[in-house]
């Protein structure tokens, strides 16, 4: 991938760019933004750039061999480290490669790819990504050997937040790695990565997307007026996945099944011996199939418009939410008050983290509503 490919990211581009011109590059580089910045896409940018053979001013010259092979994600000097499930019938623990081929179509369908559109790309289902022991030693191994064609070797860490305890395993090779060797981690957050491992890493930060350069890019691929573009791009909050979702329509999906289940719990309330608990529990075996990825992306959005209300609640207004949805975010939050909006808040946080970690849904997802229904106590809610 070239720089010129990267969504906006200006700054962070030149940042890169003088790094490497100026002979700075560090040995230990990690890319900290949140998810759909295009974290990813600077670091096969940089990659690239590192490894081409006739680097033009400011990016990489996309035509030369090593260019081509960058293009294919075929490049035998470029590792790729990423969190894997354990493949059916193997019995050793997984590694990155056990995925290659599921890793390059996904990087040559977007360089925006999520966790969440990752494991669904490998059919993950309920089992939770990580990066194994193994994979570390695979990553000393592989480091150790000679650069194949080009002058540095590069080692892409997609996610060390999934990283346990065995990233310890790394640190010496983190703070002197072989010669011409980089490595470039990805991560999102700092708060799940290995206290030592972020103290032997440079660290540079990478914004949300500005809101010009999405609804630029916006305008370039999808039939949409400038208005929508910019009203979408102001939803996402710098966050091309997002932006991508509104785009698709699939929010308008999430947005119905939200108003559905928050009227299944107020009938529960009314009526909770009888028909009002039917519907739920056949709402809830419905949602239960959806999988562990979708869920979370229900919650995700769910969490969002608990958010817009508070603000509706607060200020009287919200700038993200139009249609039938602002209206059901209206009526539903002049009957609540804030106390009882950050109480839905703290329900269905609780919810993500459990779905992350593996709850039975059907339980968590009984349980939860009866709790909204607690909070959803007044006679008159008509939503
Ligand atoms: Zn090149």
């Amino acid at each position: 991938m070239k720089f010129s490919e990267v969504i906006g990211q200006q700054e962070a581009k030149v940042g890169l760019l003088n790094m490497v011109r100026s002979g700075k590059m560090p040995h230990a580089l990690m890319l900290l933004g949140p998810e759909g910045n295009g974290n990813l896409s600077l670091a096969l940018a940089l990659a690239q750039f590192l490894q081409c053979e006739n680097r033009q001013e400011d990016d990489s010259c996309g035509g030369c061999n090593s260019c081509l092979k960058q293009s294919k994600f075929l490049h035998p000097d470029l590792y790729f480290t990423y969190p894997v499930i354990k493949p059916e019938k193997q019995t050793s623990p997984p590694v990155s490669t056990d995925f290659i081929n599921e890793w390059r179509s996904a990087l040559l369908q977007t360089g925006y790819l999520t966790y969440n559109d990752w494991m669904q790309h490998i059919g993950a289902e309920n089992k939770q990504g990580n990066i194994t022991a193994r994979e570390c030693r695979q990553i000393i191994h592989q480091l150790s050997l000679k650069t194949f064609e080009s002058s540095y070797k590069v080692q892409l860490i997609w996610l060390p937040e999934y990283l346990g305890a065995e990233g310890n395993m790394l640190l010496k090779i983190l703070e002197e790695p072989p010669p011409n060797t980089v490595f470039i981690l990805i991560a999102e957050s700092t708060e799940s990565v290995l206290t030592t491992i972020l103290s032997r890493v440079q660290i540079v930060k990478v914004p949300p997307i500005q809101e010009p350069d999405l609804a630029a890019h916006l305008l370039r691929n999808f039939e949409m007026d400038e208005p929508v573009a910019a009203r979408i791009s102001r939803i996402a909050d710098g966050n091309m996945n997002a932006a991508l979702v509104i785009a698709e329509g699939q929010q308008s999906a999430n947005d119905k099944v939200l108003r559905q289940w928050l009227l299944q719990c107020f009938a529960l309330k009314q009526k909770p011996n009888s028909d009002g608990f039917r519907e739920l529990t056949l709402w809830v075996d419905d949602f239960a199939k959806a999988g562990r990825e979708n869920q979370k992306i229900f919650f995700r959005y769910a969490l969002f418009f608990i958010q817009e209300c508070l603000r509706i609640s607060a200020l009287g207004k919200s700038d993200k939410l139009e249609g039938e949805e602002l209206s059901f975010a209206q009526k539903f939050t002049s009957r609540l008050a804030i106390e009882d909006l950050e109480k839905l808040q703290k329900i269905i946080s609780q919810m993500h983290y459990y779905v992350e970690r593996n709850a039975n849904p059907k339980i968590l997802l009984m349980s939860s509503s009866f709790q909204i229904a607690g909070v959803l106590k007044q006679e008159n809610v008509e939503v």
